[in-house]
This record gives C-alpha cells, structure tokens and sequence, in this order.
C-alpha cells in the first residue's frame, strides 16, 4: 500500500460499531494501525438501540433517529445474531431465554463493543452534512457539524463507510379524506409506548414487521380493538381475539374508515407501519444508494462495495433487507476492512457488476419468507468464504423453525426458546408467556428463574 488509509465511518450503530471492532482485530492480529475516525450525531453509539423518547427533532433540531418503541422485544430469535466470537452465555455467564427485550440486546452488543475498546475513536454530537469524492485527489471531503460547539469542518479521508441504517426516515403515504380523520396519526417511526393506546381501536396500515408487532404489543397493553390492513399481501397469522386483517382502506371520512373489501370501521387512532425511505442527504449524488427495500439493493458489489464513483474507496454497510442482522454486518465489515487494508484483490469492474447482477437475478425469482431466508444465507456465506471466516454463520435452520412458529401462532412464537449453534447449550423458556410478560428489565430478563 503507497500511504496508509484514513477512514471515516459514518454512524455508531450496530454496523458502523461492527466496523471499528473488525479494524481492531486485524490491528491485534498484527496488521496496521489506521487512522479512522467514526462521526455519530448522537451522543451515545448504538444506533437504533440507544433508545430515546423522543420524536421528531433532537436536542439540536435535527431528525430523531430513533424508531424503536419502549417495549420492544426481539422478533427474532438470539440465536440467529449471535455473535460466534462472543456469545450470549460469554456475555451473561449463563444462558438466557431465546426472545430478549431491547435493553438485554444492547448490554450484549455494548460488551462486544467495550471489549475491543474503540469509543476513543467515535465523536460523538458530529453530524456528517456532506461527502464528496475528489475526482483529482483521489479522496473524499467531509463536512462535519459539532452540534454541541455549533461549529462546522471538514476532513479529507482516503476511505468512507457509510453506516447510518435505513429504518428512520419515515415512509409516509397520502390516503384520500386523511384530513378529515378527528383522531391522532402517527408512524411507527414515532412509536413509543403502547399503553398509550389503552382502550382505543386502531387502524394499523402495513402487514410487515412493524404492523404485526405494534397490532400485538397494542393489544397486550389494552387497545380494545386492532385493525392492519394491507397492500399486497395479508400477514395470514392466526392472530388473538381483538386483531383482524383487512384489505386496505380506500377513504377516511372523520373517523370512518372505509375498506377495498366494502367493509367500514370506526377508529380512534391511525399508525402507519408504512416502512422506510432510503435517505441520505448528506451525500453528494454519484455516492447515494438509491433503492427501495430488498435483500441484494443494486449497485454494491458483494452488498457493500459502491460501483457509481469513489473508486473502490467508499462502502455502505447494513443495506440490505434484513433477516440476518448482526453477524451479516459483522462478515460485511470484515469484508470492507479486508478491501480498506488492501487484503483482498477485487476483480476487474465487469466481474464485479456480473456479480452484481447474478444475486439481482436469483433474487428477482424468490417466492417466500423460506426463499428470502435462503438467499440472505447465502450472501452471509459468501462474504465469510471471501474473508476467509473460521466460523459457521448458517442459521438457516433456526429461522426456518422460527418462521414456522409464527406462522403457527404469532403470540406465542416468542415463548419457544432455540439452541444456540456455537455453545450448544439448550435453550431455555422465558419464566411468563410473551402476551402476559410486562417486566422487561434485563435484571427480571437475565436473572430469572426459567419455566422448563
Ligand atoms: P442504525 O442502528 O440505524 O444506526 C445508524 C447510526 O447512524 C445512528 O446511530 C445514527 O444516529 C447515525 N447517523 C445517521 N445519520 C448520521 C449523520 N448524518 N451523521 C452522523 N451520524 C449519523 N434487528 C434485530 O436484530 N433485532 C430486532 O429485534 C430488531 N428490531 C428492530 C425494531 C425496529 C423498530 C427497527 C426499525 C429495526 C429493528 N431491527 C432489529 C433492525 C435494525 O436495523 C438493526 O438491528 C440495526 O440497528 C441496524 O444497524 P445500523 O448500524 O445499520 O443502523
Ligand atoms: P417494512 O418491512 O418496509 O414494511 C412496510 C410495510 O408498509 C409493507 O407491508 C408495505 O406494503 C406497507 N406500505 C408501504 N407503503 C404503503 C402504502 N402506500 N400503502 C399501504 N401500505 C404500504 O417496514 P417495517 O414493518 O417498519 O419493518 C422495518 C424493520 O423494523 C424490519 O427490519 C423489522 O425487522 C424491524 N422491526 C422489528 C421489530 C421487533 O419486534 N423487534 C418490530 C418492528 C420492526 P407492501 O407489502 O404492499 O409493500
């Protein structure tokens, strides 16, 4: 390598934080000791499990990143984001149910983080405002705000990695007679609390993972009646009393609402589960990721690698749609370093874009939650063989048992605990059904006693 790269990460969520842990590793596995530098606009790392209450703007005016709810709980099960090298039985001494609530999540992500110890190099209170490549330099120019200082600079980097996620720009579509509706309207985006729906009937737009887990969480905390209604596709699970799925509205008249299936209902309130806008303001065009959500969005070479401008020295990390979460960020960050400290040879630009087109193309013809599943194991896989990984990340069994849990009884998948793939040691059920479990600290989480 003629000078050594200077990086700038941009986010400290889980995939930026993933990031700095693998440039750590190499760096202790006796490879160079880069310069990089990660900006994060808020005042903790974490991401989306720094949980605020607030909504709208921040402290400084600027858009809440925020889109997680007090009382969220995994969807997922644990094993299928545990990381091989630190497991949960390495992070809490002993096993733990498969299903844990946010808070218990974070602290297992913030051991993995501390143990690495790279806070130092996060400034944190730092909104990234501009990128820009540098055709003649060969480098990128970032612009920077010290929200605290109110002060604006820039820095010259050889590298950037984009990690700023994608679930936080609110998806918010237009339904004819909206403005007559008497009652409150809100995204998920700005979803706290659920009790705060107590007694109400509800109208939630959507049939993906927000619309089901904020039509169960409502439900458990008291709203009397739950309405989803789709676009697509229906949810299809077996849902508990008070939760019905409709076709979707076509008309709001004050707090009526009217369904393509001719049916109506009174509401009290509306929450849109409408998703998320890819958004990334703070990039200059032939460096922005344009897609709607999918598991292979295009233009990025093994999912990572930027091919528009920036010369095989700018990366997006944690694009995809996701299944897999942590250990896919963790193999694509692995990845990213590996081309940063010129590990790996990429090939010509044609191989690199017949790549690209070839997972579009196996993509394109998936059919089920089963076939995505599939997919997004393969592409983990692919970037483990390429970094040369020593562990097994496949956990396509695990989520095939887990999809097939929900789709048997989505209020009770979460009560079926999993065996971890790396220590093997057998799950365990959580002490209180999901639907009837409202403490969820993680000292009750973690210190429980188990229902066998
Ligand atoms: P984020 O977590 O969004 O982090 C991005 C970071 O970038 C943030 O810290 C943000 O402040 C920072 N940033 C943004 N813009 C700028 C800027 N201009 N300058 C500086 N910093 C910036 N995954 C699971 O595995 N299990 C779950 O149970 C689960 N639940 C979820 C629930 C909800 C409601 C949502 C929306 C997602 C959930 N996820 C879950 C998926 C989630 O996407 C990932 O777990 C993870 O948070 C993604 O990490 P990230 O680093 O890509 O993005
Ligand atoms: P999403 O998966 O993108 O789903 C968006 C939904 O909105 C889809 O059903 C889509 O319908 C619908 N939609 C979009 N525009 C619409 C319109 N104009 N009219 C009607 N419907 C419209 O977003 P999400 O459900 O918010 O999930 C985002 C992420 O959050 C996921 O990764 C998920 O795992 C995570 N999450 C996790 C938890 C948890 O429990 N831990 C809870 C919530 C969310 P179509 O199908 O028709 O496109």
């Amino acid at each position: 390598m003629a000078t050594t790269p200077r990086v700038c990460v941009i986010g400290a969520g889980p995939c930026g934080m993933s990031f700095l842990y693998q440039n750590k590793k190499y760096q202790q596995d006796g490879d160079v000791d880069l310069d990089v530098v990660c900006y994060e606009k808020q005042s903790n790392w974490g991401g989306l499990w720094n949980y605020t209450w607030r909504t709208g703007l921040d402290e400084y005016g600027e858009p809440c990143h925020g889109s997680m709810y007090r009382d969220l709980w995994s969807n997922g099960p644990k094993e299928c984001l545990e990381f091989p090298d630190y497991t949960f039985e390495d992070h809490f001494g002993k096993v733990i149910p498969s299903f844990p609530p946010r808070s218990v999540l974070f602290d297992y992500l913030q051991g993995r983080w501390n143990k690495a110890n790279v806070r130092d190099q996060i400034q944190f209170s730092t909104l990234v405002k501009h990128v820009t490549y540098n055709t003649d330099t060969d480098d990128f120019t970032v612009t920077v705000k010290d929200l605290k200082c109110d002060k604006v600079t820039s820095e010259r980097f050889s590298h950037v990695v984009v990690a700023t996620g994608h679930f936080s720009v609110p998806n918010v579509p237009e339904f004819n007679g909206i403005d007559t509706f008497r009652g409150r309207i809100i995204h998920s985006h700005d979803f706290r609390k659920a009790e705060e729906f107590k007694d109400q009937r509800l109208l939630i737009v959507g049939s993906s993972y927000s619309a089901e887990d904020l039509a169960l969480q409502c439900r458990k905390a008291g709203s009397s009646d739950v309405i989803c209604c789709w676009r697509t596709k229906p949810m299809g699970f077996k849902w508990p009393k008070g939760i019905e799925e409709r076709p979707l509205l076509t008309n709001i008249d004050g707090n009526k609402i009217y369904f393509k299936d001719g049916t109506t209902a009174d509401v009290d309130t509306i929450i849109l589960c409408t998703g998320y806008l890819y958004h990334f303001p703070y990039l200059s065009d032939n460096l922005r990721l344009k897609t709607n959500l999918r598991l292979y969005p295009d233009g990025l070479y093994k999912g990572t690698l930027w091919m528009t401008a920036g010369n095989n020295k700018f990366m997006y990390i944690g694009m995809q749609d996701q299944y897999y979460t942590f250990t896919m960020f963790d193999v694509q960050a692995e990845w990213a370093c590996a081309v940063v400290r010129g590990k790996l040879k990429l090939p010509d630009r044609k191989s690199m874009e017949h790549d690209i087109q070839e997972w579009i193309k196996k993509e394109s013809v998936l059919k089920d939650c089963y076939d995505h599943i599939k997919f997004q194991t393969a592409f983990v896989c692919d970037l483990a063989k390429e970094v040369g990984c020593k562990y097994n990340l496949n956990v396509k069994e695990v989520f095939d048992k887990w999809e097939d849990d929900k789709h048997e009884d989505v209020a009770t998948y979460r009560d079926i605990p999993f065996t971890s793939i790396y220590t093997k040691s057998p799950g365990i059920k959580h002490h209180t059904p999901w639907m009837k479990a409202f403490d969820d600290s993680l000292d009750t989480f973690v210190n429980q006693t188990p229902n066998k």
